[in-house]
């Protein structure tokens, strides 16, 4: 029986993972849980699930949350907040998996708790991996841990390495849907609202990733994410753009061999790969994962143009600095992202006031997880800086 900390239980992934759970209870039991600010879902899943304990990101929300399970006569279920709360959630001695799912650096020290405890990781969180890869591969190494991507790209290249050994990979080629924006010409990019970026035309995520798939930045932070999981170079992860998004990756062998892992567009899918790793569990049609392979009938596959997407050129630029480039591309990515949102800067404000704080950012790589958060907020509040002066029109 597998025991699941699901981190990031309200979100995209987490739902889809206690959908999971629902489809196999004799397979995996939920002890615990953690999640942001979103209440009536998490106390709609401690009425369902029942965990051990739960946390939420407030100790406001966590009060509220309290005394609602008070109210109903729930008794047994600790209510815990904040970082503190989501490490214990990650860390429960009975917990011997966890799903790491919540979005951005705020999932980072719980997840490098739960791997310096000892616990397989499910990993969807790819911001940790951006931020802290090499930290967090160095602990899991350390303590014999398993990082099992969920982020379906990674995902597909952790089932095609099974077809070789590391040695005989010659690159690994992770596929790209392009976004809502693939056949925009670059003229109009600076017209795009956020009602049109959040229209992905193959996934529904959350907001983050939605708006960070449409500059095609998500697949930047898969280059990164994919260079730390399998130990790869940046010039050997390569991005193709495959609009129907049916092969999840591939790898090419060094005999020329590439092997594509296929399936249907469901989150699910990873999370039950991760889940049941090394084995596989066998799905129902009622289940919906099986792949019509004779509906298949065209998979188009081309070269991304750097000039129409430069956040996977500035993703590729940090991953070749190191240093604290990594760190930065993603905080000042989440300011962007967030000031686009608002209406604050322009779809292209991303790319130029990302491109801006990697100018400033320098030094050696982050010895420790406080030097990744301090280095974390210090690109936060460049990118913050860069955001006014592009909005009050003034330049130095
Ligand atoms: P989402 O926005 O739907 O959910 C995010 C979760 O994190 C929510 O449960 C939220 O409450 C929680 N959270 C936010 N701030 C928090 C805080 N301070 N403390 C505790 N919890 C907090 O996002 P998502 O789409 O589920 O994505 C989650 C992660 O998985 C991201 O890193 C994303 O890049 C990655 N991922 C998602 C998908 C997908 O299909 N959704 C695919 C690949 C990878
Ligand atoms: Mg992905």
């Amino acid at each position: 029986m597998k025991k699941l900390a699901i981190l990031g239980s309200t979100g995209s992934i987490g739902h889809s993972t206690l959908s999971i759970c629902e489809s196999f209870p004799d397979r995996y039991q939920v002890i615990s849980l953690a999640a942001g600010s979103n209440i009536d879902v998490a106390y709609a899943q401690c009425l369902r699930w029942r965990p051990k304990a739960i946390s939420l990101a407030t100790e406001k929300l966590a009060a509220d949350l309290k005394s609602r399970l008070k109210a109903e006569g729930i008794a047994g279920i600790e209510v815990l907040h904040g970082t503190a709360g989501s490490i214990q959630v990650a860390t429960l001695p009975e917990v011997n998996f966890v799903v790491s799912a919540i979005v951005g650096v705020a999932g980072l020290e719980a997840t490098f708790a739960a791997v310096c405890a000892g616990k397989t990781i499910g990993l969807a969180n790819k911001e940790c991996l951006v931020a802290a890869g090499e930290l967090i591969i160095a602990a899991a190494k350390k303590h014999n841990v398993a990082l099992l991507p969920i982020d379906s790209e990674h995902n597909a290249v952790h089932q095609c390495m099974r077809g070789g050994t590391p040695a005989e990979v010659k690159q690994i080629w992770l596929t790209a849907s392009g976004g809502p924006f693939r056949n925009t010409p670059l003229a109009n990019f600076d017209r795009i609202t956020p009602q049109q970026a959040l229209k992905h035309p193959t996934w529904i995520m959350g907001q983050r990733i939605t708006i960070d798939s449409a500059t095609m930045m998500n697949k930047g932070f898969e280059v990164i994410e994919a260079c730390r999981l399998f130990s790869l170079p940046p010039t050997q992860v390569r991005v193709t753009i495959h609009p129907q998004s049916t092969v999840h990756s591939l790898v090419e062998f060094v005999d020329g061999s590439i092997l594509a892992q296929i399936s249907v567009t469901d989150m699910r899918l990873p999370i039950l790969y991760a889940l049941a790793y090394p084995e596989r569990v066998a799905v129902t049609e009622k289940e919906t994962l099986t792949f019509d392979l004779t509906a298949l009938s065209q998979l188009d596959f081309s070269i991304p143009d750097l000039t129409r997407f430069p956040c996977l050129r500035l993703a590729y630029e940090a991953a070749e600095a190191g240093g604290k480039a990594c760190i930065a591309l993603n905080a000042a990515d989440e300011i962007a992202v967030a000031a686009f949102l608002a209406g604050d800067i322009p779809f292209m404000g991303i790319p130029s006031t990302i491109e801006a704080v990697l100018q400033l950012t320098s030094g050696q790589p982050p010895a420790s997880i406080l030097e990744v958060l301090e280095a974390d907020l210090a690109a936060r509040e460049s990118a913050r800086e860069v955001i006014a002066r592009q909005s009050t029109g003034v330049r130095r």
